[in-house]
């Protein structure tokens, strides 16, 4: 008899929202993860001085609020998460930065004559953040609960994503602001994923804002972690699962790996169809990182950027369109978009008193090997005059070396599958249950199947739920906090 009713691989925020939701329903449950700490793409460390701690992959978590996953687990009492006035800015040379407030009214007034243009492009979908959240965290395929709320999301994705993207603005500012966020993606640009990317990470800007947790990322791992623990769940680090037939016996398995590793774990047992649907899945660009100690603040030109956690550096849109293109045709762009975050201004715990800490990633080919601390550094220099100068430790990441740091990140590519309108689709199969695999009690739940990117546990929930339901006969169980 089997002493585990299910098994979990992977311990990233998918796996351990899976492992929480079996474990919740009464189930016995076991979970793998290859690395010494629980966490994937939410982990927390010192990677440059004593006392300074970085978030190695996530940072800012606009996903967190509107999904459904976080919503039933009551995050926010677990966590505590700090949701600034301003979600994201995007400074530009010689003009003020276009500034995204959480208030929508604000940012609108701030872009002058084009106020009114953000205003109406985000009121829709500002106003209804979880009709939104519930449509992006389902499969494409499915018909939505909100038809009219999402037609009009689906109206303005399509604008952005047309050669006519720009026709509603006036002047630069409120493009390269869209911009900066459609190429969270990575990828071409205007294209269909990039506008949904940009119209759902945007309107919860407005909506809930993009929340920053305090102690970092790890925090929303160990919440999970300390849940599963404490409903009787059990952990083991260190594991890397290389074959299903390696794991105990168990009625059901949920895999947080890309979908080429379910083809490597589990090829043996899957059909030729399958085989050949997880073959074509593709992996897209990456990202290559950099963390900054600083002595200081980073002395920003635009005053603005003080108070702004996350910004966005790569110039207007054409800008941003070209340098992503770039890095689509296997090149490394000279002037490449910037995505940072700067957590001690809301943080202090993540710096010795007065000292600050820099997250900075740009977009590189997938496999590159460059260190990108000259080109990100020479970037965020070029908006803040003397940043160099505040810089008293750094430590890069390579597209190379995140492949090697979480096997996930297939070539760098830390969506685990291209965000192409083709693989939201079929992501990695078509089907209205993506998350179920033809091997029977084996489930596929991490950013290869929908919603894809992010920290939101819904991949991971989703796999959870077809689990209990098939599996066990079972439904969603509570997951709330316990009082
Ligand atoms: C630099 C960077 C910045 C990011 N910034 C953000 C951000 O600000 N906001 C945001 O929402 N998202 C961000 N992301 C994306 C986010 O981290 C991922 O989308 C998210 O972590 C995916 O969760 P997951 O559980 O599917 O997979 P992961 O978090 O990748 O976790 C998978 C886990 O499974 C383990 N594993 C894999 N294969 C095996 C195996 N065979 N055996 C045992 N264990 C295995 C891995 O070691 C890993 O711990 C960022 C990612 C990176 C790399």
């Amino acid at each position: 008899m089997s002493s585990v009713d299910a098994v979990v691989v992977g311990a990233g925020p998918n796996g351990l929202a899976a492992a929480v939701t079996l474990a919740r329903a009464g189930l016995r449950v076991e979970l793998f993860e290859a690395a010494d700490t629980v966490g994937g793409g939410t982990r927390t460390a010192e990677l440059t001085l004593p006392g300074f701690r970085h978030d190695v992959c996530s940072a800012v978590h606009p996903m967190a609020p509107p999904s459904p996953f976080f919503r039933a687990f009551e995050l926010e009492r677990r966590v505590e998460l700090v949701t600034p006035e301003i979600s994201y800015a995007h400074p530009l040379e010689g003009r003020p930065a276009g500034i995204a407030y959480r208030d929508l009214d604000r940012t609108a007034e701030r872009l002058g004559r084009d106020g009114a243009a953000w205003r109406n492009l985000f009121a829709p979908v500002a106003a209804h953040p979880d009709r939104i959240g519930r449509f992006t965290a389902a499969p494409l395929l499915r018909i939505p609960a909100n038809p009219v709320t999402v037609a009009r999301f689906g109206m303005r994705v399509l604008e952005q994503a047309s050669p006519a993207w720009s026709l509603r603005f006036r002047d630069d500012t409120a493009p390269a602001m869209l911009t900066g966020v459609a190429a969270h993606s990575i990828g071409r640009l205007p294209g269909i994923a990039p506008a949904g990317v940009a119209m759902t990470l945007a309107g919860h800007a407005h909506a809930h804002g993009w929340p920053i947790p305090i102690g970092g990322s790890q925090a929303i791992a160990d919440a999970m972690a300390d849940d599963l623990l404490a409903h009787g769940g059990s952990i083991t680090t260190g594991t890397r699962i290389a074959d299903l037939r390696d794991l105990p016996a168990a009625k059901a398995t949920v895999l947080d790996v890309s979908a080429r590793a379910l083809l490597e774990l589990g090829g043996h047992s899957l059909p030729p169809g399958y085989r050949r649907a997880l073959s074509r899945f593709r992996f897209g660009d990456a990202v290559a990182k950099v963390d900054y100690a600083l002595s200081e603040p980073v002395p920003w030109t635009d005053p603005d950027l003080h108070a702004a956690p996350t910004f966005h550096i790569g110039g207007t849109r054409a800008q941003i369109a070209r340098s992503e293109r770039e890095v689509a045709a296997g090149r490394h762009p000279s002037r490449p978009y910037v995505l940072g975050s700067q957590p001690t201004i809301v943080d202090s715990s993540r710096a010795p008193a007065g000292r600050h800490v820099v997250w900075a990633y740009t977009h590189v080919p997938r496999g590159s090997t460059l260190d990108p601390t000259q080109i990100v550094t020479a970037e965020i220099e070029r908006h803040a005059p003397g940043f160099r100068d505040t810089i008293l430790a750094s430590a890069s990441r390579s597209a190379a070396q995140f492949a090697e740091y979480n096997p996930n990140y297939v070539g760098g590519d830390i969506s685990a599958g291209a965000v192409t309108l083709a693989q939201l689709l079929r992501r990695p199969v078509l089907s209205p249950v993506p998350w179920r695999t033809p091997i029977p009690g084996v489930y596929l739940g991490s950013s290869s199947t929908p919603p894809a990117t992010g920290v939101h546990g819904m991949s991971g929930y989703q796999a959870a739920l077809y689990a209990l339901r098939d599996r066990f006969g079972l439904e969603a169980p509570q997951l709330g906090v316990e009082d």
